[in-house]
Formats: C-alpha cells, sequence, structure tokens
C-alpha cells in the first residue's frame, strides 16, 4: 500500500503539456465539467435572490476574517466547554503530529476517513503511514483514488480523470489488497460499482475505533462542526468510532447558525447542483450515549495567517470549496487536475497554493500563469473571489522574484516607453516600417514559448499617429 503525493511534479507547463496529449483524460474530464457546469447553472438559476445570497455568503466570509482572532477563541472555549479538545497547528508538520500522536494514545493502528481537503493538503495518510497506521478513505471518489494508487484530480469529484471501466477494472484489481474482494464477476454498471464499494467498505465502518474528518464549516457561537456530503459514509465516519479527529483551516468558521443558513443555500447549489445536501453532520463536543466519546479539533494554520495579510490575496480564504470554478475553467478543463500539483487544481488551486506555499517552488511559481484570464471562474464564484485579480497580483510577485530579470527590464523597457511620446511615435513607425521583417514566431530566448502558442498580429501599415494626423483635419461634423 504505497501513497502518491505531488512532491517533485513538474511546473504546470510541463506537466499540461503531457495531459493535453492524454485523449482519454481530455474525454472524461470535458464529459463530466460539463454535465456538472450545467447542472449548476440550472440550479443556481431556480432562486431569485442568487446575487443577493452570494453577496451575503462574501460579506458574512470577509467580516469573519477581519475578526478571525475573535471567533477563533470563542470557538475554542465552545468546543472545550462541549467536552472536546482543541490543539493548533502551526504548520502540515505540527498538524500530522499531532493527528499520530493522538491516533498512538487509542492504542489503534486503523482509522476511517471523511473526505477532507486539509488532510489531503497536509499529506495526513502518508505520515500516518510513517507511524505505521492505516488510513482508509470512505468517500467513493477517494476510495478509487486510494485502490488505484492516484491523485485526486477534482475537489469534488477526486477521480474525474477515471471512467467507469478504469473503476471496475481498480476495484477488481486492488480491493482485494486493502480488505474485502470485488464480488467476481463485477460489471462496471454504477450500481455494481456502487455496491461493491459499499460492501468494501461496511466492513471498515464497523470495526473503526478511529475516524479522521475536515469540516466544512464551524459554529463559534455553539462550537458545532458542520460536514455535508452525498453518500453517508461521512455520517458512518462521524458517528461509529470511539474517537473522531477533525482537522479544519481556521478560516472554516462561521460565527452564527443564522450564517450558516445562507452557505448552506450556496455550497449544494454551486458544488453538486443540488437544493440541499443530502447529508448534513453537525456535532458539538461529546454527548455521553451518542456518537464519538472522545473528539478533537485539530485547527490548521499552514500558511493560511500569511494569506490574511496579504490585502489583495486574502479574499481567496472565503473559498468554500465547491469547485464550480474547476468546471467552467477552460485551462482546467484540458489540463486536468494533476497538471496543478497540489490537491487544490483549477483556478482556485492557481490563486490557493501559491499563497499556503509561497512561489519559490517552479511549481508554485507557474501556477499564477495557469489561466487565460477569462474571468468564468469569479463569475460562478458563490461567495464572489475574483480570481483574476488575485492571479494578475501573484504574477506579479512571482515577476519580481530572482530569475525573472528578462521579464522585469522588458516592464521596466515600456514603461520608458510610454512615458516618452516621441520617442514612442519613432518607434511605431520604426516598427510599421519594418514590418515584412518580423518574425511570426521567436526561435529562442525568454519570449520563444510565448510566440509559440500565440499567433502575433500583424502590424498596420502605418501607425495610428501618422494616420489620425492624416484624418483628424477632413472629419466630417454631424450635421445638428
Ligand atoms: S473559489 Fe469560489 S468557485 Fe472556486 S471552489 Fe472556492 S468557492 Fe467555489
Amino acid at each position: 500500500m504505497s501513497g502518491r503525493t505531488y512532491l517533485g511534479m513538474p511546473a504546470f507547463p510541463q506537466a499540461a503539456r503531457a495531459a493535453t496529449k492524454d485523449a482519454r483524460l481530455r474525454a472524461n474530464l470535458r464529459r463530466a465539467t460539463h454535465t456538472i457546469r450545467d447542472k449548476r447553472a440550472r440550479a443556481v438559476g431556480e432562486l431569485d435572490d442568487w446575487a443577493l445570497l452570494r453577496e451575503a455568503g462574501r460579506r458574512i466570509k470577509d467580516h469573519t476574517l477581519r475578526h478571525l482572532d475573535t471567533y477563533l477563541i470563542q470557538l475554542e472555549e465552545r468546543v472545550t466547554a462541549a467536552g472536546g479538545t482543541v490543539h493548533w497547528a502551526a504548520d502540515a508538520a505540527e498538524a500530522n503530529r499531532i493527528v499520530a500522536e493522538l491516533v498512538r494514545a487509542t492504542g489503534e493502528s486503523e482509522v476511517v476517513k471523511v473526505k477532507s481537503m486539509a488532510t489531503q493538503e497536509i499529506g495526513l495518510n502518508e505520515a500516518l503511514a510513517a507511524e505505521g497506521i492505516t488510513a482508509y478513505e470512505t468517500d467513493l471518489a477517494e476510495l478509487i483514488v486510494q485502490l488505484g494508487d492516484d491523485l485526486p484530480s477534482h475537489i469534488l469529484v477526486p477521480a474525474i480523470h477515471r471512467n467507469r471501466e478504469e473503476i471496475r477494472a481498480i476495484f477488481a484489481a486492488k480491493m482485494a489488497e486493502w480488505g474485502r474482494p470485488a464480488p467476481e464477476g463485477l460489471t462496471d454498471r454504477p450500481a455494481d460499482l456502487a455496491e461493491a464499494a459499499r460492501l468494501h467498505l461496511r466492513e471498515k465502518f464497523l470495526r473503526a475505533k478511529v475516524a479522521v474528518s475536515g469540516a466544512n464549516f464551524m459554529i463559534a457561537e455553539t462550537g458545532t462542526l458542520v460536514v455535508v456530503e452525498s453518500e453517508g459514509n461521512g455520517r458512518m465516519c462521524l458517528t461509529l468510532p470511539e474517537t473522531l479527529i477533525s482537522v479544519v483551516g481556521i478560516e472554516k468558521i462561521l460565527p452564527t447558525w443564522q450564517d450558516l443558513e445562507v452557505f448552506l443555500q450556496l455550497l449544494p447549489r454551486s458544488s453538486t447542483a443540488e437544493r440541499m445536501n443530502p447529508y448534513t453532520t453537525m456535532w458539538t463536543g461529546t454527548t455521553p450515549g451518542d456518537g464519538p466519546r472522545d473528539f478533537h479539533l485539530v485547527l490548521l494554520d499552514n500558511g493560511r495567517t500569511d494569506t490574511l495579510a496579504d490585502e489583495v490575496g486574502r479574499q481567496v480564504l472565503r473559498c468554500i470549496r465547491c469547485s464550480a470554478c474547476l468546471n467552467v475553467c477552460p485551462v482546467y478543463e484540458r489540463a486536468g487536475g494533476h497538471a496543478y500539483g497540489s490537491p487544490y487544481p483549477g483556478p482556485i488551486g492557481a490563486v490557493l497554493t501559491p499563497q499556503l506555499r509561497g512561489t519559490t517552488s517552479e511549481v508554485d511559481a507557474s501556477l499564477p500563469f495557469a489561466s487565460s484570464l477569462c474571468g468564468a471562474c469569479y463569475e460562478v464564484c458563490p461567495v464572489a473571489i475574483d480570481i483574476p485579480e488575485v492571479l494578475v497580483h501573484l504574477r506579479e510577485q512571482v515577476a519580481a522574484q530572482p530569475g525573472h530579470g528578462a521579464e522585469r527590464a522588458a516592464m521596466r523597457g515600456a514603461t520608458w516607453l510610454f512615458d516618452h511620446p516621441a520617442a514612442l511615435a519613432a518607434a511605431e513607425r520604426a516598427a510599421s516600417a519594418t514590418r515584412a521583417l518580423h518574425p511570426r514566431t521567436l526561435p529562442f530566448g525568454p519570449a520563444k514559448a510565448w510566440t509559440d502558442s500565440r499567433d502575433l498580429p500583424q502590424l498596420p501599415a502605418e501607425p495610428f499617429r501618422t494616420w489620425w494626423k492624416q484624418h483628424r483635419t477632413t472629419r466630417q461634423e454631424p450635421t445638428p
């Protein structure tokens, strides 16, 4: 049982180049993203007040982030008063260490998991494996990814890059290694695949003493955690085991239950295109005789407070991981999720990952450029994150780093030219006069990659200034 990680993955352009050559991957992605995006549009179109809900979501999140310290302290007090234990983790290593120690303290060597982006972000499964603890994913798509020794490629549908035939082959070949084997003669009918997963997972739910989850929301006023899901596996994990450990990013907090009402409308319509999600599990600390006897909440920073300090970039902390931006993104549709080199793919990954991890590595520095800036992601985002604005902001940061001297020199040259109209006019005249000699692509140099994928526009025979000088005196004024 190995575990693939995103470590050492190539920068976005190389990874995307390989992905775009995979015809089956592109077909799987196109079919799935178009289906989900159309359903989402219909679900959102049913509500006359969607724009108001979206604005309410944006304002609630901005208010909460502005007073994050206050609400986090309030949450800690309420969770503790309700019988839970709160742990603070500054980074991935600390969070993984806390969870591993908590599991070891129970004497168990297995945990069941509810789908959780935060635990993927910190590489919890691999960290637990290094401690001799096996983590079993119980979400159907995460199970497919785990059995296939694969990586998630979508926030909502982690196995979106797989079709039914591939899933059947994975189940038939790998289920026996992890527990109950797939039934003999398994077909690729969705009902048969779901039944195989159900049987395989049931023995794990009934055996598990420890569960690990994330949470979609945390309500500060009562210390309540909320998980929304579609399959019921989360309900099993959150209620059957004796110990529950939830790893949650600090930005997932909401002040009140009234605030939750807004998000329970925004999230399902934006993610699964449902009016409401099938399972909503909420718990507050522990209750004798009902659910886990021991509850631990690990509050994860891992780059979030640094992100909060950035006036433009902080808006990404509003994200509720609905994945609507992925499903409308022309770049994601062609490159797939693995090209983004992190558990957060698509437009949100391009702005979140470089802020959580920094832009010093080649892969993280490439992410803000993994976009055409078409703006479709902003249009569908239920909390109005202006992803194109953050992308441009991050591009400026990357360009200011060492190793981008050519871009900086080009921008300085352009600034000087636009500041000197006489020089600009002379340059325009010279460019027009030599237009026949201009290459359409550049054979080498820093701009080669740029011209490889774009057509240089043909320059006009005369610059606009020359044309304007000749025509402005002869322009006819309209008759009053
Ligand atoms: S950025 Fe917006 S659209 Fe994308 S996952 Fe987050 S909330 Fe959803």
